[in-house]
């Protein structure tokens, strides 16, 4: 039986004030990484704002709910936002919302997928053929083996050996000719694909509340993440830092360029005295810590 709707009256109320677009009335907004990557912006919640505000109301439009209105003459929204920000009272931040549409090798949406809040749509490569695009980075983005960090890469590797490692991924890349005469002699196009490096292109529609879009960016635009994914990820930021731009000052003062201290660092800190633990890498931390400190 189909539910009775009818007996239902919606009101639909006029704004209480002038409202803006704050995606300026553009149908998306895109930033193009790499080769062949894509950031772009399709959507966003709030869509609009009153004039003369960013979707940054929402945050506090939601937490005034929690706080009453008594808040409002004691703070204004950007002492409120930075307030919630510090003490990551983070229920507010998730009032607001964005639709990516990403471009990017698998070897960079495998380690993206890892990210469970968000809500995501990927292309099928069973239903699809393939894109002929792979990530082949250029010659000066060929990292050495870091020394320091068993998971990561630094300083540019020497021209011959670059040359080398471009010239593997060149023969990866012609992978493409044998999945598309597989395919053409009756493959399907689900095993088909299963030869393709990891550097081949795919994308997906991309939607996450701004609370953990920042626990995302938090660890992704990281010095400790891969480099490509900190610019997909630095770039996802460049995009909504307009759109809720205290939010976004809040996260770099608080969280990306800000500093957790442990209780041991606090101890050497107040004493002067050694961290307490012969712990290799606890003192390497610390040192960097130091450094950035100037003590
Ligand atoms: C530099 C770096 C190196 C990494 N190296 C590796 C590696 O070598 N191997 C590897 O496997 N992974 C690795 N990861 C992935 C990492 O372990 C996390 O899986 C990834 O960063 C997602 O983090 P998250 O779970 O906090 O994020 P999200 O999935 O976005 O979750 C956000 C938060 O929601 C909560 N949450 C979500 N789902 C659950 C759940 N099911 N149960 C409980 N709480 C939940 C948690 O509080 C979580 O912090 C690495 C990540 C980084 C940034």
């Amino acid at each position: 039986m189909l539910p009775d709707t009818s007996r239902f009256q919606i009101d639909k109320k006029p704004h209480d004030e002038e409202m803006i677009d704050v995606m300026d009335g553009a149908g998306r907004w895109e930033i193009n990484i790499h080769d062949h990557g894509l950031v772009a912006l399709v959507d966003t919640m709030p869509r609009l704002a009153p004039a003369g505000k960013t979707a940054d109301f929402a945050i506090v439009q939601a937490a005034r709910v929690s706080y009453g209105a008594g808040t409002k003459q004691v703070n204004e929204d950007r002492g409120l936002i930075r307030y919630l920000a510090r003490h990551r009272h983070t229920t507010p931040f998730e009032m607001v919302e964005f639709k990516f549409h990403h471009r990017m090798p698998i070897f960079i949406a495998r380690q993206w997928i890892r990210h469970r809040t968000a809500n995501v749509n990927e292309y099928s490569a069973r239903y699809s053929v393939v894109p002929d695009k792979f990530y082949h980075p250029p010659l000066e983005n060929v990292r050495k083996q870091s020394k320091t960090n068993k998971q990561g890469g630094e300083e540019p590797m020497d021209e011959l050996t670059a040359k080398d490692f471009l010239a593997y991924l060149d023969k990866a890349e012609a992978l493409y000719g044998d999945y598309q005469k597989l395919m053409e002699k009756g493959v399907s196009r689900e095993l088909a694909r299963i030869g393709l490096p990891v550097s081949v292109y795919t994308e997906w529609y991309w939607k996450i509340d701004l609370h953990n879009l920042l626990h995302f960016l938090s660890l992704r635009m990281d010095a400790h993440a891969q480099s490509e994914i900190r610019d997909y990820a630095t770039a996802c930021f460049a995009l909504i830092q307009p759109i809720v731009p205290i939010a976004a000052e809040a996260f770099l003062d608080y969280s990306h360029s800000a500093m957790h201290l442990t209780r041991l660092e606090i101890e050497s800190l107040r004493t002067g005295q050694p961290l307490a633990t012969e712990n290799k890498r606890e003192n390497a931390e610390w040192d960097a810590k130091r450094l950035r400190l100037g003590k």
